[in-house]
């Protein structure tokens, strides 16, 4: 006989509800983040973000998804050819409806290309993604970008957060700069105390470089599981950061730069290993020193 009618058990998804496990990431209901790069680590910490709250998500990536990077992307097979702002987007749309998300299929600092989708001027896409954000989070793991968007934090009096992983995803790196008055150092300041080992390298392997066939950038190798320990470290310290001047919020932090080994410089496995360290002001910095 057939059933005519049937119960369907209701599900509590107002904002109250899905933020009732979460108490700590309340401020993040009011925080807009500009992400940039969706390789890797920029793709995870996306749907992290907008999971735990954040209530605006700019993303950029030039990139479509190539098959052979699935081995380190949150998604397979079935979206390979697609652009990753375009999977992302629409990801955290239908899952994570409560974050509001505009997507720039673009690259920086390239040439532009006639059939690229945006056609804006790098500068006019800086300015528009970051427009109102509370935060900068750079995941393109390029130090050339790194230095342009942790100077445009500095010029808006936002906090920069940049992350990358070292070749062979033998470790990884999470820099906060935060641009406020805490006398904490710039961009600068970070590659200069790295470069006097004040701060640090993580370890990495010499043989950990690639250009894979078909591929025009070159890039390397590391498992995906790494990589995504780089990632939520990245994701945990810009959420400490929006909470930072909040009374009830996830824990500040007391340091800026986190380098992370998971080997030794012989490669062997460790328990991975958290390096913190403070970034303050390099004495010969010619940004911090400028009267
Ligand atoms: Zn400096």
């Amino acid at each position: 006989m057939k059933c005519e009618y049937c119960f369907t058990r209701a599900g509590r998804a107002g904002p109250e509800d899905i933020a009732a496990r979460i108490p700590e990431l309340t401020p993040l209901r009011n925080a807009k983040v500009a992400l940039f790069g969706l390789g890797c680590l920029g793709a995870p910490a996306a749907i992290e973000l907008a999971k735990a709250g954040v209530a605006e998500l700019g993303i950029l990536d030039h990139d479509t998804v190539d098959p052979g990077t699935i081995v380190r992307w949150p998604r397979g097979l079935t979206i390979s050819g697609r652009f990753k702002t375009e999977v992302i987007k629409e990801w955290i749309i239908h899952e994570f409806p409560y974050c509001k998300i505009k997507d720039w299929p673009s690259k920086l600092g390239g040439i532009r290309n006639p059939d690229d989708r945006n056609k804006l001027p790098d500068e006019q896409i800086v300015e528009d993604m970051t427009q109102d954000a509370n935060l900068i989070f750079d995941a393109t793991a390029e130090p050339g970008v790194h230095n342009y968007l942790a100077y445009h934090a500095r010029k808006l009096g936002i906090p920069y957060v940049g992350m990358s992983v070292t070749p062979g995803g033998w470790g990884g790196r999470v820099f906060r700069i935060k641009n406020d008055d805490s006398q904490s150092g710039c961009y600068w300041c970070y590659l200069k105390w790295s470069k006097e080992d004040k701060i640090i390298e993580p370890p990495f392997d010499p043989n950990g470089s690639l250009q894979t066939a078909g591929c025009g950038d070159t890039t390397f190798t590391g498992t995906g599981f790494d990589m995504l320990d780089i990632a939520m470290m990245g994701v945990r310290v810009v959420v400490s950061t929006l909470c930072e001047n909040h009374e009830v919020g996830y824990p500040r932090m007391n340091w800026d730069v986190t380098h992370i080994s998971f080997r030794n410089e012989q490669g062997e496995l460790l328990p991975p290993v958290y390096m913190p360290h403070s970034l303050p002001v390099h004495p010969e910095c010619p940004i911090c020193n400028l009267k």
